[in-house]
């Protein structure tokens, strides 16, 4: 159920509907519910009606985005809509600053295009200037009853004026932040760029959480919550990252040990040897002392059979690395083989492994640190 359902191809884009599309029917009935009164259906009419629309416009949003990309020689590989918003999949970054400033800006031009067609449409309907009088102050004691047309471009203007505002808004992962992180990463480099646009993400969706309440608008809240956790996830990828480039390979290397466990050696043999260290993961030698792969701590613990043979259990699979290698390298290389980890060779001799394991130990102790920094009385 948690998927994303194909559409169809639009100008050769692949788009798929995100499975919380969903929630819109349910969403809709909530905002046409009236205690006392019950479900008003011209609410259920009006609300299903600004979904469409939305969704046009959303669509047309990051059909922007995505032929921009394609102009550019840059793959867009699909785009993903959901109920308050898309995506424009785009897996490689655009080589060029100009270019990523370009795709990234065509989205919200495209909402601006089409607010200012409506515009100078609305104005010329009778109701018109009182409608944009109404939009700008909400609140205020101004009464329009607009007529079908001017309501359809009324709305038109105030969604396209809302998507693209809210979207160039200067916070990661909005258009706005991708362009700010663009144009920062010549001056200051591209980790600070990350840092400054996460930043800004997390300062500014909590700022629009806090109106949302404000406002007693969920879905507001909900988008919100969406760019203050994106900026997070995308600020503590680039935390560890710099964390694994600055570690030293010692900090995780585990030297061999003198008990050897061998392809041909029974389980219970193997859970003695695993008994004596902490280690989650060995390797395993052929007779002729070569090693030959890793097992898993765990994977023996499964077994029941204690008289069974190694050999079944281990993953012949391994990549070899040199002690002067990078962590954050060697972690990619083995995140990319899909690996226990790494033998390291010095002078052909091996001097010890890199098990995923025990860099995730190390990486998690990393945020606690990183929030203790930012916490702490100065
Ligand atoms: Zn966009």
């Amino acid at each position: 159920m948690f998927r994303s359902w194909r559409i169809g191809r639009i100008f050769g884009v692949p788009t798929e509907l995100h499975w919380s599309f969903l929630l819109v029917p349910v969403a809709i009935l909530v905002y046409s519910y009236e205690a006392g009164v019950g479900l008003r259906w011209t609410q259920v009419q009006w609300w299903s009606g600004i979904t469409l629309l939305l969704f046009l416009f959303v669509l047309i949003h990051e059909l922007g985005h995505a032929l921009t990309a394609k102009s550019r020689g840059v793959v867009a590989e699909k785009i993903i809509l959901f109920p308050l918003g898309g995506g424009a999949l785009i897996p490689e970054e655009p080589k060029r600053i100009r270019d990523e400033i370009l795709i990234y800006f065509a989205g919200p031009l495209a909402n601006i295009l089409l607010a200012l067609i409506a515009l100078p449409l609305l104005l010329l309907q009778p109701g018109g200037k009182y409608l944009i009088q109404f939009y700008l102050n909400p609140f205020g004691n101004l009464i329009v009853v607009p007529s079908p047309a001017e309501q359809l471009l009324g709305i038109t203007l105030a969604v396209n004026a809302v998507l693209a505002i809210g979207n160039l808004l200067p916070a990661y992962p909005l258009d706005g932040g991708r362009i700010l992180r663009a144009l920062l990463k010549r001056p200051v480099g591209e980790r600070a760029a990350t840092v400054i646009t996460t930043l800004l993400g997390i300062a500014i969706g909590g700022g629009l959480i806090a109106l949302s309440f404000q406002l007693e608008d969920p879905l507001l809240g909900l988008s919100s919550l969406f760019i203050v956790s994106f900026s997070a996830i995308e600020l503590n990828r680039g935390w560890q990252r710099r964390r694994l480039a600055r570690a030293v390979m010692k900090e995780v290397l585990r030297s061999p040990l003198t008990d050897r466990i061998y392809a041909n050696d029974r389980v219970a043999r193997a859970r003695a040897v695993f008994a004596k260290t902490d280690a989650k993961v060995l390797p395993v030698y052929d007779n002729w002392n070569q090693l030959s792969g890793f097992v898993e701590r765990e994977v023996l613990l499964r077994e029941a059979d204690r008289e069974q043979r190694v050999v079944s259990f281990y993953e012949p699979e391994y990549i070899a690395a040199q002690p002067t290698d990078s962590l954050l390298q060697l972690t990619e290389r083995i995140v990319e083989a899909n690996v226990y980890g790494a033998a390291i060779y010095d002078r052909g001799v091996i001097v010890g492994f890199v098990f995923t394991e025990d860099v995730i130990q190390l990486l998690d102790q990393s945020p606690r640190r990183f929030y203790k920094r930012f916490t702490s009385p100065a």
